[in-house]
């Protein structure tokens, strides 16, 4: 057995057999490794069997209850042993069923464990697999502690196979897996016990619902310790005693059996992953944003990467790496909307933001309650235990999460994933018509809640809550505060300045000394790398925005020039004047206009840095001598000679910096431009973002030389050429160029050669570059790149660029919600400022710096 492919998926779990089938989908000769079952720990002891057995509990318990619905049936009794043997066949017919997708779909399966062994090369017992890509989907085994006594307990996989259902359960740990199995076995009859370290059980779930939950397994004869730390577990008189101290005080249980339910860990095991240069952290895998590992062509996902583990986001992560690998997508992973059930009874599940959460991350919040006993449907099934719960955000209304726990919760968590993942509103939940009767009902009520509207209960008080009520509360008792933006203050809102961000502090001079990668310049060497980081996460986010509309026009992206953008746009002094073309976004957020201004502007929203009438091509702040993109495709040279032109009629020493795309070098305009400031000898750097693609041509087949800056010597003008990949270098020797023209007033060339990772706009389906170009440049990422370099001047870690990652996330995640909570520009005022003249009653627009 040996093979060559395009990839190799290590692990047949629910992260790995969708990634071999994804990237079977996309063309690449791809093959599995598994050494046990197809479905990995999801199909064979996880997901499915245990959502098979709690099915049959579920059932038992209905049957028991049936009288009432005119179900009749004598000593209705539970069958373990045909719980188990249904369980069973489940689960063979799902994996029967992986098997044949994977066949179907042409993947090549391989039975054995897998060793990383050199680079490209994956070793199954002796046996070698040849990948280009590798993607390690080993996910995780069950945790063990050093608690005395632990061979006595069982693990999850154990208790699967139990022969018969234990009489009394003591379960130690009470988060999902634990819970499941408390729930499952209280239904049946046992008498369960559940031991938690923390305050509360099921931690990660809305406090509410806990309550609502834990009263219900109360009721079923179940107890619940928090706060209870084991220390031991011992035999005593032929069955099992479990001790514990809950606040000091010691307390015991008695137990036929004891399930050790204390978490997962990632499973490496005999992968020899570090050997194959593969970072490991605390028995994780290392990834960065895309899921690469730290060894070349290695990617990794699901629960050996941490994070989520579940199968879903497992799922979610194997078709991003393998879009990403395929080069067909540049897939971040986004698990803000990653729903979590709990499959107890009742059923929990929960999406986005809780209340809590929301609230500590300074977030103002309405809240929406509706119980499933107020429900036709609930009350249909006998199952009107439980309650929606939405969280909102008080400005705006966007659902920022929900929080279920009753019949079929997750299911029903499927619609608020949707609104939460696609930024909805509770408005338009409600305007949605939902089926009648049916259990979403519930969520549409919680919305119309949420805005004092439910129809089915009654409001605490009519009427709608004010969203601009500074610090009130909600009728349905959330805490409502001053909305991002304000929809009353529109006249307000026009004479406010926009706003700016700040980018890294700047030396007062740029040398090689300051870009050092030593201690003393760590403050701003981060700073930079933060700056990329956030225009690249903004320029992902604009991205999604416009695939759902909420940007018109055309949307270009920067991604992959960051380097360029940051490094051009530092070396220039405050008083200094930036004339750009419509790639810009980045530009403008370089230069410290703030995102919310440039993404309202994009929205159209009137508190953009053009009150909404730019769009996505013009941005512009006169503070910040910022002139955004006046005309398509290099319109704006002349303009930039005529800024110059004024520059040194003024007599003043500041730089006008113009920025443009390689494909503005074709049109006359361009030439025009060179040879007067030439003649003239103005202040002016001519600044080429050469990305390499003129829209869908290649730079070299559109332009008579391939080298742009030398068409600058057609002009007897000092040119150079910088790798615009490479931070340091772009704003070094930027800066040297333009302190030159400073000084002389002689204009200069510089030909910055970076690449974007995207289509020359959003709607582009970038179909004219071939993979292996797009992996060349992908491997040469500016924003990888300098990471490396501060990682190996111990300046910053893996663990520093997770957290920017995640900061620079959800500032972005704010700037979205403050665009989307702006108001529009009142039509009204849509000629305003449009003339010279008015100009005189807008001081700020005339603002000068210094
Ligand atoms: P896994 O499913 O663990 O698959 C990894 C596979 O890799 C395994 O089959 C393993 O044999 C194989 N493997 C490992 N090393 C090698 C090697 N060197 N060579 C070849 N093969 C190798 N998640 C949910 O979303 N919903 C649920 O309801 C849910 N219920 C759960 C209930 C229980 C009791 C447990 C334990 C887990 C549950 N989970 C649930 C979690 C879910 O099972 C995991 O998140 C999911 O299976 C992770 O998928 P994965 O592909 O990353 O790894």
């Amino acid at each position: 057995m040996a093979g060559s492919f395009d990839v190799v998926v290590i692990g047949g779990g629910p992260g790995g057999y969708v990634a071999a089938l994804r990237a079977a989908q996309l063309g690449a000769k791809t093959a599995i490794v598994e050494k046990d079952r197809m479905g990995g720990t999801c199909l064979v002891r996880g997901c499915i069997p245990t959502k098979a057995l709690l099915q049959s509990s579920e059932l038992y318990t209905m049957a028991k209850d049936g009288a009432a619905f005119g179900l009749v049936a004598d000593n209705v009794g539970f069958d373990w042993a045909a719980a188990q043997k249904r369980k069973s066949s489940v689960v063979d017919q799902l994996v029967k069923g992986v098997e044949g997708l994977l066949k179907a779909g042409s993947v090549t399966s391989y039975r054995g464990s897998a060793r990383l062994a050199g680079k490209g090369v994956v070793d199954v017992g002796g046996d070698q697999l040849h990948g280009k890509d590798i993607i390690i989907a080993t996910g995780s085994a069950v945790a063990r502690i050093p608690l005395p006594g632990a061979d006595l307990t069982i693990d999850s996989d154990q208790i699967l196979e139990l022969k018969e259902a234990p009489r009394r359960l003591a379960v130690i740990g009470g988060g999902v897996v634990g819970m499941e199995f408390a729930a499952m076995f209280a239904a049946l009859g046992s008498k369960v016990t559940v031991l938690e370290m923390l305050p509360q059980v099921l931690a990660m779930v809305d406090a509410d619902l806990v309550t609502a939950y834990s009263k219900h397994l109360a009721s079923l004869g179940a107890e619940i310790h928090t706060n209870s730390k084991v220390s031991e577990v011992v035999k005593q008189n032929g069955s099992l005693l479990v001790r514990f101290s809950t606040g000091g005080e010691g307390g015991a249980v008695g137990a036929d059996q004891v399930l050790l339910a204390v978490g997962r860990v990632p499973y490496t095991q005999g992968l020899e992953a570090e050997k194959a240069g593969v970072k490991l952290e605390r028995g994780r895998v290392v990834v960065d944003d895309h899921l690469h590992t730290t060894a070349d062509g290695v990617w990794a996902i699901g629960d050996v990467i941490g994070g989520i583990m579940l199968a879903h986001v497992a799922s979610y992560e194997g078709v991003c790496a393998v879009e990403n690998i395929a080069g067909h997508a540049n897939r971040v992973p986004d698990y803000h909307a990653a729903p979590n059930c709990v499959y107890t009874d009742p059923e929990i599940a929960h999406v986005g933001l809780g209340e809590k959460e929301a609230k500590e991350k300074g977030i103002a919040v309405k809240i929406g309650r509706f119980p499933f006993a107020a429900a036709g449907r609930a009350l249909t099934l006998g199952q009107t235990e439980g309650f929606v719960k939405v969280v909102a955000d008080a400005g705006s209304g966007q659902l920022l999460g929900a929080h279920i726990i009753g019949p079929r919760a997750t299911d029903l968590i499927a619609e608020a994933a949707l609104a939460v993942q696609n930024g909805l509103t509770l408005e338009q939940i409600d305007l949605t018509i939902h089926a009648h009767p049916t259990l979403p009902e519930s969520l549409m009520e919680a919305a119309l809640a949420a805005q004092g509207r439910a129809i089915h209960i009654a409001n605490r008080k009519s009427g709608l809550p004010n969203p601009a009520a500074s610090g009130g509360t909600s009728p349905q008792g959330g805490e409502v505060s001053t909305p991002t933006a304000n929809m009353q203050n529109r006249g307000e809102k026009m004479s406010a300045p926009v706003k700016s961000s700040s980018p890294p502090p700047t030396p007062s001079a740029i040398n090689p000394k300051v870009l050092e990668l030593t201690k003393n310049n760590r403050e701003f060497l981060l700073g930079m790398h933060r700056q990329m980081q956030l225009i690249r996460r903004f320029e992902e986010r604009a991205q999604e925005q416009y695939t759902k509309a909420k940007i018109g026009g055309y949307c270009h992206l920067n991604i992959g020039e960051e380097a360029t953008v940051v490094g051009g746009i530092l070396a220039l002094k405050a008083n200094d004047w930036i004339f750009t073309s419509y790639r810009e976004h980045g530009h403008a957020i370089a230069r410290g206009v703030d995102p919310k201004a440039v993404m309202a502007e994009l929205f159209g929203k009137e508190t953009g840095t053009s009150h909404g009438r730019g769009g996505s091509m013009h941005l512009v702040d006169y503070g910040r001598r910022f002139m955004g993109g006046y005309g398509i495709v290099g319109g704006h040279l002349p303009l930039a000679v005529g800024g110059a032109w004024a520059v040194k009629y003024r007599k003043q020493k500041d730089v006008i910096f113009c920025m443009f795309g390689d494909g503005a070098t074709n049109i006359g305009a361009f030439h025009e431009s060179l040879n007067m400031a030439k003649v003239f000898e103005l202040p002016v750097v001519w600044f080429c973002v050469n990305n390499r693609y003129g829209m869908g041509t290649p730079v070299e087949k559109a332009s008579a030389v391939a080298d742009i800056y030398k068409k600058a010597c057609a002009y007897d003008m000092e040119s150079i050429q910088i790798d615009g990949m490479n931070l340091r270098e772009v704003l070094l020797r930027t800066s040297e160029i333009v302190e030159k023209t400073r000084k002389d007033s002689v204009p200069r060339f510089i030909e910055s050669l970076c690449y974007r990772f995207r289509g020359h706009s959003v709607v582009d389906p970038d179909k004219y570059r071939s993979a292996e170009d797009k992996e060349k440049y992908r491997k040469a990422d500016p924003i990888v790149a300098f990471e490396h370099e501060l990682e190996e001047s111990g300046l910053a870690d893996e663990e520093y660029f997770k957290n920017v990652r995640q900061e620079v996330d959800a500032e972005v995640r704010d700037v979205i919600e403050f665009a989307d909570a702006s108001p529009d520009p009142n039509p009204s005022d849509l000629y305003k400022y449009t003339y010279a003249g008015q100009w005189d009653n807008r001081p700020e627009l005339r603002a000068e710096r210094v």
